[in-house]
């Protein structure tokens, strides 16, 4: 089958687009006739190479896809040859105290497939191979590129504000990257709970886009001043929870943007991960701070829910074939692309 491979760390080039074995399902797996997949910025920090983590080469990226079941392994039994299905990316043993108790992420075993597994495992290619316990059902709603686009980044989105940060109705909730993979669900998720976001982007047609899925205010981060703009939308209360993953840049802006007894909520840190922190915020306005992780399948289940019902909508910026994921990823680096980008490999 035809992939993209990357044999070592680096730049766009370090990609290749080659053929490699197509995947055998073992008894408790599905293969996937992938139809789409879709960038995610995982897919960037394990072509970069990470401080302390092992990616495993030769490696194939890719942790979203949509696609249709060609083989299933002699133990499956929830789904069948031909089946329309989407993949949740959190592998764990199923078995361990943490997993029976729904905290997947906590198992000693807890990999995000087509990031941390290997040598090639993931879903930028023709086939691919997950347990069948990782696969749903594509909703009927959505084309496979559209469907793509969304477990990652929702599974994400729902289980930090749902879950960790207890939205509620009438929050304020700062969404930095409105216009970016995580952003454009976490103000669909804001306004499906009759929050309040407030979404900031870098481009006029981002914030065109924030405000289309919902957002009550946009503001553009190189021309606004954050903070300031969000004491006057809050009538100086500030915001009731900032939604973070932009990391060190953003990161002393957030703690001034949020109210006393708020919660920043964050999964991650695009411009880097060393930010300061004032603690005499943690008790004298008793803040909470609070780390995120995916999601498990159960949550991403409850969110599927509403996309099937339309009240969440993929956002796709892009299509590019199997071939440029080198561009999709620089367009991803770059900031271009509002929404997210979807990958359709040549038909196998
Ligand atoms: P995208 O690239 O799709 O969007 C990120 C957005 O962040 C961009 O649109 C950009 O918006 C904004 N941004 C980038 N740099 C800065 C900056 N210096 N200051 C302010 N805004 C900035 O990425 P995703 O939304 O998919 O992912 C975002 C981050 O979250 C990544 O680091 C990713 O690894 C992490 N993540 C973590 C997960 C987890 O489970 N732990 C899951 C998913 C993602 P603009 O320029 O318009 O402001």
């Amino acid at each position: 089958m035809k992939a993209i491979v990357f044999e070592q760390h680096g730049e766009c080039d370090v990609l290749k687009y080659r053929d490699t074995p197509q995947p055998v399902a073992g008894p408790n797996d599905v293969v996937i006739g992938v139809r789409a997949s879709a960038c995610n910025f995982n897919d960037i920090w394990a072509r970069r190479g990470l401080p302390g983590m092992k990616i495993i080469l030769p490696h194939i990226s890719g942790s979203d896809v949509a696609g249709v079941v060609v083989e299933t392994g002699s133990e499956v039994k929830n789904v069948k040859v031909g089946d329309e299905v989407v993949v949740h990316c959190g592998l764990a043993c199923r078995q361990c105290a943490y997993c029976t108790r729904g905290e997947e992420f906590f198992c000693p075993d807890f990999k995000i497939w087509g990031f941390q597994t290997g040598p090639l495992d993931g879903g930028h290619g023709q086939f691919c191979k997950v347990p069948a316990v990782n696969t749903l059902p594509k909703p009927a709603n959505l084309s496979f590129e559209e469907a793509a686009t969304i477990p990652l980044v929702l599974v994400t989105v729902w289980r930090m504000l749902v879950t960790r940060a207890r939205l509620q109705a009438g929050d304020f909730v700062l969404v930095w990257g409105g216009a970016g993979g995580l952003g454009v669900m976490a103000i669909q998720v804001a306004k499906l709970f009759n929050a309040r976001a407030i979404a900031v982007a870098s481009a006029d047609d981002k914030l065109e886009l924030c405000s289309k899925l919902g957002a009550e205010f946009v503001l553009h981060r190189k021309k606004h001043d954050i903070f300031q703009e969000v004491r006057k939308i809050t009538d100086g209360r500030r915001a009731d929870i900032v939604f973070e993953h932009t990391g060190a840049d953003t990161w002393p802006i957030s703690m001034q943007c949020l109210k006393w007894g708020g919660t920043i909520v964050t999964c991650g840190a695009t411009s880097g991960f060393d930010a300061h922190m004032d603690i005499r915020l943690l008790w004298n306005k008793q803040q909470n701070y609070l780390g995120s992780h995916l999601g498990n399948k159960g949550e991403l289940i409850d969110a599927m829910r509403f996309v099937e019902r339309g009240l969440i909508k993929p956002v796709v910026g892009q299509t590019l074939p199997l071939k440029e994921l080198g561009r999709a990823q620089e367009l991803m680096e770059n900031g271009t692309v509002a929404g997210k980008i979807a990958i359709v490999p040549p038909t196998a």
